[in-house]
């Protein structure tokens, strides 16, 4: 079974691709590093002591698609490529629809046209916005706040009306939660190379006393301790939820969105704790006002994942503390 992961190198995407190397798929893998580095390469090899083809290339590029297309017999799509910064996504929205929609559009054509018409795509919790109940179901009200939601919502709606057009495709939109953590070998994971927005990376500048303290946004919010609650899930139980969705696009036709969380939340100050425990380090933070756009709390109900994928998340808040810094004390 031959898997062509676009984004590839990338933080996810290197950890899922790692998964399905152990599962002995055949990887056909295409980035342009424009968020990542070609030692991961190296590195997903070292895990996995096995081979994989790879693309240096934009999955804009339609014609290095084709050639990928037409050199090997593709059997399942996983899109990981796009911009996926919030903040920079406010400040340079056509850039942002410009990479995560042409080449989600490019790379549908090429599928298209060579037959290849089952996809598993990353979506987001974002598309939830501002949600009305929590735990968050997939049928809940879709609605965005930044143009990044928006662009992953924009490319769920393409899929839906491809997925109407032609009962060929078979399509798992995969909505994560707050994917953290690294591999357990410390040799993949997440280190931004600028100053970070996301709270884990944010902790680990901290930890590594590349950044004075941390800024916690707000502890006024209507949650057990005041600050914002996150469903934070293990990359690597979040890769293993991709290799169910190509179980399930392998087998059955249409399209459907997964949530892909724990189910559980954590807040801002359970996460920083846990993290100076499990690691034994200090990270001073100060508490300062709320992050425009911020919601209270987000967490989602997996129940439909564990029923249609047979995916439940394994790994504990305290692995994912350790993982992390683990990889960043061996980068
Ligand atoms: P990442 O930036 O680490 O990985 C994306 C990879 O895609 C990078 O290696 C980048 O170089 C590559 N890329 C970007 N545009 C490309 C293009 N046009 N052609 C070829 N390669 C391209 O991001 P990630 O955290 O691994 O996220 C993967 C996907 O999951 C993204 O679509 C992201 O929006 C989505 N997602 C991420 C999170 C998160 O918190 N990390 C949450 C929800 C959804
Ligand atoms: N957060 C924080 N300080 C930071 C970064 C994030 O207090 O430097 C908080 C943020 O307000 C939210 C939680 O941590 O409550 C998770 O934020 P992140 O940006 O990682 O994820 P998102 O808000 O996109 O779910």
């Amino acid at each position: 079974m031959k898997i062509l992961v676009t984004g590839g190198a990338g933080f996810i995407g290197s950890h899922t691709t790692v998964e399905l190397l152990n599962s002995n798929y055949e990887i056909v893998m295409i980035d342009n590093f424009s968020n990542s580095n070609k030692e991961v390469l190296n590195k997903i090899k070292i895990i996995t002591q096995k081979d994989f083809v790879f693309y240096e290339g934009d999955v804009q590029d339609n014609i290095l698609l084709e050639k990928i297309f037409s050199e090997h017999n593709i059997d399942v799509v996983i899109h990981f490529a796009g911009y996926k910064a919030v903040g920079e996504s406010v400040k340079q929205p056509l850039k942002y629809y410009e990479n995560n929609l042409y080449s989600t559009i490019e790379l549908c054509q090429m599928m298209e046209k060579y037959k290849v018409k089952k996809l598993v795509f990353s979506s987001s919790a974002t598309v939830y916005g501002q949600p009305d109940k929590l735990p968050i179901k997939e049928d809940s009200k879709l609605m965005t706040t930044n143009p990044y939601g928006t662009t992953k919502l924009m490319i769920e709606n393409i899929l839906k009306d491809l997925a109407v057009s032609d009962e060929t495709w078979s399509i798992a939109i995969l909505r994560y939660f707050n994917p953290i953590g690294a591999h357990e070998s410390g040799l993949i994971g997440e280190n931004p190379k600028d100053i970070p927005n996301n709270l884990m990376p944010y902790i680990m500048k901290v930890a590594t006393k590349e950044l004075d303290n941390l800024n916690i946004f707000g502890n006024d919010y209507n949650t057990h301790d005041g600050t914002g609650v996150r469903d934070y899930i293990h990359v690597v139980d979040l890769a293993k939820g991709h290799l169910k969705a190509c179980e399930k696009v392998l087998k059955s036709n249409g399209i459907d969105a997964y949530n892909l969380g724990t189910g559980t939340g954590y807040s801002v100050l359970d996460l920083v704790n846990t993290f100076m425990k499990v690691n034994q380090v200090n990270i001073p933070y100060k508490i300062i006002d709320r992050r425009p756009g911020d919601i209270a709390s987000c967490y989602a109900d997996n129940s439909y994942a564990k029923e249609k994928l047979n995916f439940e998340a394994t790994k504990t808040i305290e692995d994912m503390c350790r993982d992390a810094f683990n990889f960043i004390k061996n980068s």
